[in-house]
């Protein structure tokens, strides 16, 4: 099949045993949970382009989206789909980007698979928007907007 034998470099490839998501996964490492189902964990990024900022992972160890097969792919944009709404409400944003990186040259730092929800708003509409340091109160109450958002 086109397009099966290039690999995508990561000079960041890691085994599972060694990966930052995977021990957060595990409760090995904190993380400002927002959702966690039998299958996704999702998280505040812990250096935000906005307040809200959260990163959807697989369970599962896997470092890009080419380790995943489709059926698995597709549930993990729909859990990233179902959480952006809670976290533009939360928010009180106006709309939100999703970004998902492959490979060192895509910027990929965690290699470990996840999916960004970035929430924006109308005022910053094409401002560049820098990484933010929050509290740890202000990640708090993020992570429980976001949360109790979804439940509700
Ligand atoms: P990427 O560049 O797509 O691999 O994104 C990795 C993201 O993980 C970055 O936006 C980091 O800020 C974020 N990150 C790194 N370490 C942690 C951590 N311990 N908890 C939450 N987010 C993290
Ligand atoms: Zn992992």
């Amino acid at each position: 099949m086109k397009g099966t034998t290039k690999r995508i470099h990561n000079s960041g490839s890691v085994p599972s045993s060694d990966c930052l998501f995977c021990k957060i996964i595990a409760g090995k490492l904190p993380s400002y949970k927002v959702y966690e189902d039998a299958r996704y964990l999702a998280f505040l990024d812990i250096n935000p382009f906005a307040t809200g900022h959260t990163l959807v992972c697989p369970k599962k160890h896997g470092e890009t989206l080419w380790d995943m097969d489709e059926h698995e792919i597709g549930e993990l944009f729909a859990v990233a789909s179902r959480i952006s709404r809670s976290v533009v409400s939360a928010m009180n944003a106006d709309g939100f980007r999703i970004l998902q990186n492959n490979g060192e040259a895509a910027n990929q730092v965690v290699p470990h698979v996840h999916v960004h929800v970035i929430p924006n708003m109308l005022e910053d509409k094409g401002k560049f928007a820098p990484r933010q340091k929050l509290s740890p109160e202000e990640m708090q109450r993020a992570a429980e907007a976001i949360s109790k958002e979804l439940l509700g």
